[in-house]
């Protein structure tokens, strides 16, 4: 008997990492499409959580690792310096903003680096406490979910300095309050009462909140935010891993508001499918103490000249800019073609980070969850992938390559319409997502 690839990895691999929506198994990729066993040609919109960041098999990554691997730097630069890393880092310095002396960390991933980060500014700031968001998703290592707020993470330890705070939604705003002020009045209180700012160290802010449910937060409230932590010696850590690199139309997502962070945190796109991450921040927090924080491959070469290729790639070809093009085709396609559909509730993103937020009552905005795994299941047999967020499991979250075409999002648009379409008329089987979990 034959078992196809997906019977296989049940077989072979443990579920402790399953995220799984539907069956899909894939032995190739090229541009934006992913090869399933069997053939079939599936448009990846999602670019595995937003990491292929130039899609499957980009040129300049191909080339770049052929020749790391044939002229090694070795594997390490815990005890030696190397070429391909030092390069990568002058690179992260000259892209990031920020004043005085910076430095920049190398990692695997990007739950190691925000790790990272909230072991140093406890440590360096010798101030024990830490903010987060209230739905926010900084990773899976038990240093980022200590400092995460996301659902799918109920139950797991967090840091007993942590303290979550709300993210501004325009959609289901707090008390009605569409700027983010009602947000940050309930930071002051906290402030006031529970939370001494004084003890604080760092807020960790996602620029979008992505897993959380692709949230755009306010024009302008990153911005008093950040100069709110400034009046209490707080810093501000802006992790970019799903929003970064290009995906919103500039570099790092935090520039669309005016508010330069003191720390970034990079990861997914910055490898285009390659294991890396990069924290750049203040030099006397990233020099805290040597080898406080350190892994053997951190910063290989390998991996250091993937991201080398990712970042010459965006610049040459111009992606940011494209990803806020093709972005905008994206979202105008999505708004034309659902216009009519019930479950759809909102619709929002930057670039090429687009959220579409489904409803079971337009009025009342109650959370279509199910229809969400139905519409993503619906649209990988239509030909697309993408998976979703949220903290009620019912937002589609779209993060397709930076290279796709507009022709490439127009076709996206209409699987995804067509999806929707069969999951609000019924046409579709329920009993398949049984077992699909996701989260
Ligand atoms: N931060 C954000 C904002 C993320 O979206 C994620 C992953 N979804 C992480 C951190 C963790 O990244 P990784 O899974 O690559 O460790």
């Amino acid at each position: 008997m034959t078992l196809s690839l997906y019977e296989r990895d049940s077989r072979a691999l443990s579920s402790l990492q399953n995220l799984r929506f539907f069956p899909l198994a894939v032995s190739g990729g090229r541009g934006c499409f992913l090869t399933e066993e069997g053939g079939r040609e599936l448009l990846d919109m999602s670019a595995s959580w937003g990491a292929a960041s130039l899609g499957h098999g980009h040129p300049a990554i191909c080339e770049a690792l052929a020749k790391a691997s044939k002229d090694h730097a070795g594997c390490s630069i815990l005890s030696a310096a190397s070429l391909p890393a030092v390069e990568l880092a002058e690179r992260l310095l000259a892209l990031t903003p920020g004043v005085g002396h910076k430095r920049v960390w190398l990692g695997h991933s990007g739950s190691d680096a925000i790790e990272t980060v909230a072991r140093v500014v406890t440590a360096a700031t010798g101030r024990p406490k830490i903010l987060s968001f209230s739905g926010a998703y900084h990773g899976g290592t038990a240093g980022s979910m200590a400092v995460s707020g996301h659902s799918a993470q109920e139950g797991v330890e967090k840091s007993p300095g942590l303290t979550l705070i709300p993210y501004p939604d325009p959609y289901r705003p707090i008390d009605g309050d569409l700027s983010g002020d009602a947000a940050l009045a309930h930071l002051r209180d906290l402030f006031r009462t529970t939370c001494p700012p004084q003890e604080v160290a760092a807020v960790f802010i996602e620029p979008i909140q992505a897993d959380g449910g692709l949230i755009v937060p306010p024009t302008g409230y990153l911005r008093k935010l950040a100069a709110l932590c400034a009046e209490h010696g707080i810093l501000t850590v802006c992790d970019e891993v799903k929003v970064g690199v290009g995906r919103t139309g500039k570099m790092h997502c935090f520039m669309h508001d005016g508010f330069t962070p003191d720390i970034v945190v990079m990861g997914k796109g910055l490898g285009g499918g390659l294991p890396i991450s990069a924290v750049i921040g203040p030099a006397h927090i990233m020099n805290h103490q040597s080898a406080f924080s350190m892994q053997t491959l951190h910063g290989n070469s390998i991996a250091a000249c993937a991201a080398l290729a990712v970042l010459t790639t965006i610049e040459k070809e111009g992606l940011a800019s494209k990803a806020l093009q093709t972005g905008q085709v994206l979202q105008d396609q999505l708004r034309q073609n659902l216009e009519a559909n019930p479950l759809v509730g909102d619709i929002r993103g930057r670039g090429l980070a687009i959220g579409i937020e489904l409803v079971t009552d337009q009025k009342t905005r109650a959370p279509a969850s199910e229809a969400a795994a139905m519409a993503i299941y619906r649209a990988y047999e239509l030909g697309a992938i993408f998976y979703y967020v949220g903290m009620n499991s019912n937002v589609l979250e779209l993060t397709p390559p930076l290279t796709l075409s507009a022709t490439e999002a127009i076709a996206g648009s209409k699987i995804i319409a067509n999806a929707l379409d069969d999951v609000a008329n019924g046409a579709f089987d329920k009993s398949k997502i049984t077992g699909f979990e996701g989260w």
